[in-house]
C-alpha cells in the first residue's frame, strides 16, 4: 500500500529492514571528495561526489517518492536546477513561458537562455490559449503554479494535455507548494522544479534545489548534465535538507492556518485594497486549486492603497521580517519591486500587476495571534501618519 506522504518525509521504505550505517537514525553526512575502490573494475557505487555522495543520494530519493517521481535531482540552489533544465534544450528551441515567474527565472531566462539561442514566448498561461503559440521549434511549456508573486493557477492537467498533443516538455515549478500540497507529475507534468531554499528546508538557514521527474530518458540525460556540469547539492546541505522535510507536513499545515487567519484580517483593512489568496473563495484560481492541490499554502499577496503604505509597513515591522525568500518556519515580507523581481523589466512587472504598493508575504509557523497583533499595530500607526486618522 501506498504510504502517506508524511510517513514519505521521514522513512525511505526501500532501505528499510537493513540497519546500514550503524544504524545511525539520522542519516549520516557523508563529508568526503572521493571513494577508496576496492580493486580495478569495481566500485562502492560511489567514485567522486561530483558525480553522487551517500547524503546527497538519499535526499534525493526522498524527495522523488514526495513528488511519485523516478528521479530527482538535488542542486545547490533552485536556480542552479532551472538551468540545468535549460540544458535540455539546443539553440533555436522555443519555449512557451509564463509570464509571472519567479523574477530568477526570468532573468536567467532573458540573459542567459537567450544568450545561449532559446526563445521564449512569454504568456499568461492561466488565461490564454496556450496552444496558439506553440510552433515547430516549441520544446516546452514551462510555469509556476501559483506564481509568484500574483498567485495567478493554472490547470496542470489541461496543460500537460496540449504538452502531450505537440510532443512538449511540461515543466512545472512547485516551489510555493511544495509536494505536501500539490503534485504536478501526477497531473501530467515531465519534470518538476523546486527550489529547496523554501518550503522543503524550511528554516530559511540553507540552499538548495530539485529536479524531479517520472521519464526514464529525461532521468538519464539530466544525470549526465548534472555530473558534468557539476551544481549538486553538498553533502552538509543535503542533509540539512533532509532534516527540514521531516516536519514538512506540519509546517505546511500551520502555515496555511495562519495565512487563512491574516488574509481574512487583511481584506477587512482600509488601506488594502486587494488580497490575493488562492484559498479564498474569491479567488480566480480557488476552483481550479480545489481540483490540483490539497492545500492552498502560505503565500499571499496584497496591494496596498498607495506606495507610501507599503513602504511605511516594510519600515514598521520587527518580528515580521522584512526579508527576501519564503517558505521558512519565520514570517517574511517582501517588496517585490525592489527584491525578488527588482530585474524584471517595469513593463513587464507592470503588466503582471506587481506594483510599487504590492507586497507579499511568506506566512510562518508564528502564533497567529502575535502575527496579527504586528500587523494591527504598523497599520495603526500608519494610518495615524499618513492620513491623521486613528483606527478604530
Ligand atoms: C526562490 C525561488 C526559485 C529560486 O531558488 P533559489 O534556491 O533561490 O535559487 C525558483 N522558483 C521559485 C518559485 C522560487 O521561489
Amino acid at each position: 500500500m501506498a504510504r502517506g506522504i508524511n510517513t514519505k518525509c521521514l522513512h525511505l521504505e526501500e532501505e528499510e529492514g537493513c540497519c546500514n550505517n550503524y544504524g545511525s537514525i539520522s542519516f549520516p553526512i557523508y563529508q568526503t571528495a572521493t571513494y577508496e575502490h576496492p580493486a580495478v573494475g569495481q566500485s562502492t557505487g560511489f567514485d567522486y561526489s561530483r558525480l553522487q555522495n551517500p547524503t546527497r543520494e538519499h535526499l534525493e530519493k526522498i524527495v522523488a517518492t514526495l513528488e511519485n517521481g523516478i528521479d530527482a535531482l538535488a542542486f545547490s540552489t533552485g536556480m542552479a536546477a532551472i538551468t540545468l533544465a535549460m540544458e535540455l534544450f539546443k539553440p533555436g528551441d522555443h519555449l512557451i513561458v509564463d509570464a509571472d515567474l519567479y523574477g530568477g527565472s526570468i532573468r536567467l531566462f532573458d540573459n542567459v537562455s537567450t544568450k545561449n539561442g532559446l526563445q521564449f514566448s512569454r504568456i499568461d498561461c492561466w488565461k490564454e490559449d496556450v496552444e496558439s503559440y506553440v510552433n515547430e521549434n516549441t520544446k516546452a511549456i514551462y510555469i509556476e503554479t501559483p506564481t509568484n508573486p500574483m498567485m495567478n493557477v493554472t490547470d496542470i492537467a489541461a496543460l500537460a494535455e496540449i504538452a502531450k498533443r505537440h510532443n512538449l516538455l511540461l515543466i512545472v515549478d512547485n516551489t510555493f507548494l511544495s509536494p505536501y500540497f500539490q503534485n504536478p507529475l501526477d497531473l501530467g507534468a515531465d519534470i518538476v522544479v523546486h527550489s529547496g531554499t523554501k518550503f522543503l528546508g524550511g528554516h530559511n538557514d540553507t540552499l538548495a534545489g530539485f529536479l524531479v521527474t517520472n521519464r526514464e530518458d529525461i532521468s538519464g540525460k539530466l544525470r549526465f548534465l548534472i555530473k558534468t556540469t557539476g551544481s549538486g547539492l553538498a553533502p552538509f546541505d543535503s542533509w540539512l535538507i533532509l532534516r527540514g522535510i521531516k516536519t514538512l507536513g506540519i509546517r505546511m499545515e500551520r502555515a496555511q492556518k495562519n495565512a487563512f487567519q491574516i488574509a481574512e484580517w487583511l481584506k477587512k483593512q482600509k488601506a488594502v485594497t486587494r488580497v490575493i489568496y488562492p484559498g479564498l473563495p474569491e479567488h480566480p484560481g480557488h476552483e481550479i486549486m480545489k481540483k490540483q492541490a490539497r492545500g492552498f499554502g502560505s503565500m499571499l499577496t496584497f496591494q496596498l492603497e498607495s506606495k507610501e503604505f507599503a513602504l511605511s509597513i516594510l519600515e514598521k515591522v520587527r518580528m515580521i521580517k522584512f526579508a527576501e525568500s519564503l517558505g521558512g518556519v519565520e514570517t517574511l515580507i517582501t517588496y517585490p519591486t525592489t527584491q525578488t523581481h527588482a530585474d524584471v523589466p517595469k513593463e513587464i512587472r507592470e503588466r503582471n500587476g506587481i506594483t510599487e504598493a504590492t507586497l507579499r508575504l511568506s506566512v510562518g509557523i508564528e502564533d497567529a495571534q502575535d502575527l496579527l497583533d504586528e500587523f494591527e499595530k504598523v497599520f495603526a500607526e500608519t494610518e495615524e501618519e499618513l492620513h491623521g486618522r486613528k483606527k478604530s
